[in-house]
């Protein structure tokens, strides 16, 4: 029997972002694409209308000379143009460098030089950043202005020179079509490329009803920025459903929970503080919170209150953990088998946990005594996290070797606990956790009780060097405006919730706690504002 008889599947599909809008355009076409701009005004384009601007722009980028594979940044808040952007920038080849506005000069410099570059994709509120920088970023060959030609050709008046009459460029699977930089606590940032295939991959199984969930009805307002870890892969997965989205270039509560009850936006994606500041402003205001169907909430972990909060106001809450590294979801909470067997408390301790590992993902922790030591999913046994999979990093770009072991295990440089049912817990980073006589403290799980206290507006314990422990707990917290909570108070409140031996040892208000980039409390910057505090034996 020959080959040909055997019958065959159409593997020529290359698995290519461009199919992912196609599909939108086609099958999704009228559903509305929103957004509020951060002047106020608002626009409405939908799925057709992204796909059309996006040829526009694959052609206007190769009018500039712009060739496949090379990089082209975007500086901007989440909205249309900088969706366009995603898709204009694949279909033509490229590479998008989502830039975060967020980071300091000299990373700034580095990751646009290093990235190289050609052209560069701006909100006007960015213009201070761009007039700083144009001249330390040597590669950028064009400026181009998403919402004002002020300073530089206006976006839609440069792909509305275009006719839109493009084929897409096709290609490889393996082909980069996004590239996003990490900000490690040392060294330089890293970049973390991703390829069509995988970017596709993480997308599908982005959409499983333990995901994202979603439906045609479906709406969503990703606060996750577009400049951070691929917005969680929302832009795509998004597509694939044919959702409607509702953009937002400002991140105020009063304009999202506006934006939210007029919309009828049913879901929402973003970080921690994200919510913290929309309970702040609700109950500032004397209003209920937005009647959501899920809030993804992921990024760093999400507080038990905020969780019984959003679950009492009948949001499921989908606690994911991720990093860019990991493109980025690795783990996302649904409800379990047994879900509705589990009382109130008991779901909600059950979603304080990051949640079971999407379809492609394998989960493993080690030792962290005996990095050879695999350990068992008890339960009970924490270790340093590492996973594996099609949409896992495997080499930084223009990294000389590549960053996991023989057999694909990238070291994600967290600390956690992997359940039975395959529920990870994180407890903390590698370098945060700290190491009380021999046994390990989880500075998260501290700070996350120390969170609870209604008068703590925010908490970081740090292990400070003990001469009879070797490290000891310290908790530094800022206090609630004009509050006067005291070190004791605070510890009565943590008494019962942790174990004694992790009690601090001492507990410092401070004004602030410094953060990185992306919003996370960094430790680093802690420890070197107090690198000469002293524990009495
Ligand atoms: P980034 O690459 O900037 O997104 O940072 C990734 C890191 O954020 C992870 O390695 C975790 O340490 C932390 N992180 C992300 N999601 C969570 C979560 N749900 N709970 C706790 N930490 C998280």
């Amino acid at each position: 029997m020959s080959a040909a008889n055997l019958g065959a599947m159409q593997h020529d599909w290359t698995m290519r972002i461009t199919h992912v809008i196609d599909h939108a355009a086609r099958e999704s076409g009228t559903r509305e694409i929103v957004t509020r701009w951060a002047d106020g005004n608002e626009t409405r384009t939908n799925w057709a209308g992204v796909r059309t601007d996006a040829l526009k722009m694959a052609q206007a980028l190769q009018a500039l000379g712009i060739k496949k594979g090379e990089r082209v940044a975007s500086l901007a808040m989440n909205h249309s143009r900088h969706l366009v952007s995603w898709y204009g920038v694949a279909g033509m080849g490229g590479v998008l460098h989502t830039v975060n506005p967020r980071l300091f000069e000299d990373q700034l410099e580095y990751i646009v030089n290093h990235a190289e570059d050609k052209v560069m994709l701006y909100d006007a509120m960015f213009q201070p950043i761009i007039d700083k920088m144009r001249d330390r970023w040597t590669t950028v060959e064009h400026y181009i202005c998403f919402d004002s030609g002020e300073n530089s050709p206006a976006f839609e008046d440069w792909i509305g020179a275009q006719d839109g009459d493009f084929e897409w460029v096709t290609g490889e699977a393996t082909d980069p079509c996004m590239i996003c930089y990490t900000s490690g606590t040392t060294g330089n940032p890293k970049g973390v490329q991703y390829e069509h295939g995988s970017t596709l991959l993480h997308a599908v199984s982005g959409l499983q009803p333990s995901t994202f969930n979603f439906s045609a009805a479906s709406v969503m307002l990703p606060v996750v920025p577009m400049f951070h870890a691929a917005s969680w892969g929302l832009p795509y997965a998004g597509a694939m459903a044919g959702i409607k989205f509702v953009f937002s270039c400002s991140n105020e509560p009063a304009v999202l929970h506006e934006l939210m009850d007029r919309e009828g936006v049913t879901d929402s994606a973003g970080v921690p503080t994200v919510w913290l500041a929309h309970f702040q402003y609700c109950d500032a205001q004397g209003i209920d919170l937005p009647k959501l169907k899920a809030a993804t909430i992921g990024g760093s972990a999400c507080p038990r209150f905020m969780i019984e909060r959003l679950m009492k106001n009948g949001t499921r809450v989908q606690h994911a953990w991720g990093m860019t590294e990991t493109s980025p979801i690795g783990t996302v909470g649904g409800p379990t088998w047994d879900w509705d067997k589990l009382s109130f408390e008991e779901k909600v301790d059950k979603t304080a946990m990051q949640g079971r590992p999407i379809f492609g993902v394998e989960l493993r922790t080690v030792d962290l005594d005996d990095w050879t030591k695999e350990l068992p999913r008890d339960g009970k046994t924490s270790g340093a996290l590492q996973i594996r999979g099609p949409w896992i990093i495997k080499r930084y770009f223009k990294a000389e070797e590549d960053c996991v072991d023989e057999n694909g295990w990238f070291d994600t440089g967290d600390v956690g606990i992997l359940h039975p049912d395959g529920t990870l817990q994180l407890t903390d980073r590698t370098k945060d956790v700290i190491k009380s006589g021999g046994e390990w403290i989880s500075s998260v799980e501290l700070e996350n009780a120390a969170v609870g206290h209604a008068e703590v507006a925010e908490a970081a314990a740090v292990g400070m060097p003990h001469p009879k422990w070797d490290e000891r707990p310290v908790l530094f917290v800022v206090r609630n405006e004009g509050s006067n909570v005291s070190a004791d108070d605070i510890n009565e409140h943590l008494k019962p919730l942790i174990a004694k031996w992790w009690m601090p040892d001492a507990i410092e208000f401070v004004d602030d706690i410094p953060h990185t980039a992306t919003g996370k409390i960094s430790k680093k910057d802690l420890r070197d504002r107090f690198k000469d505090y002293k524990l009495e034996g």
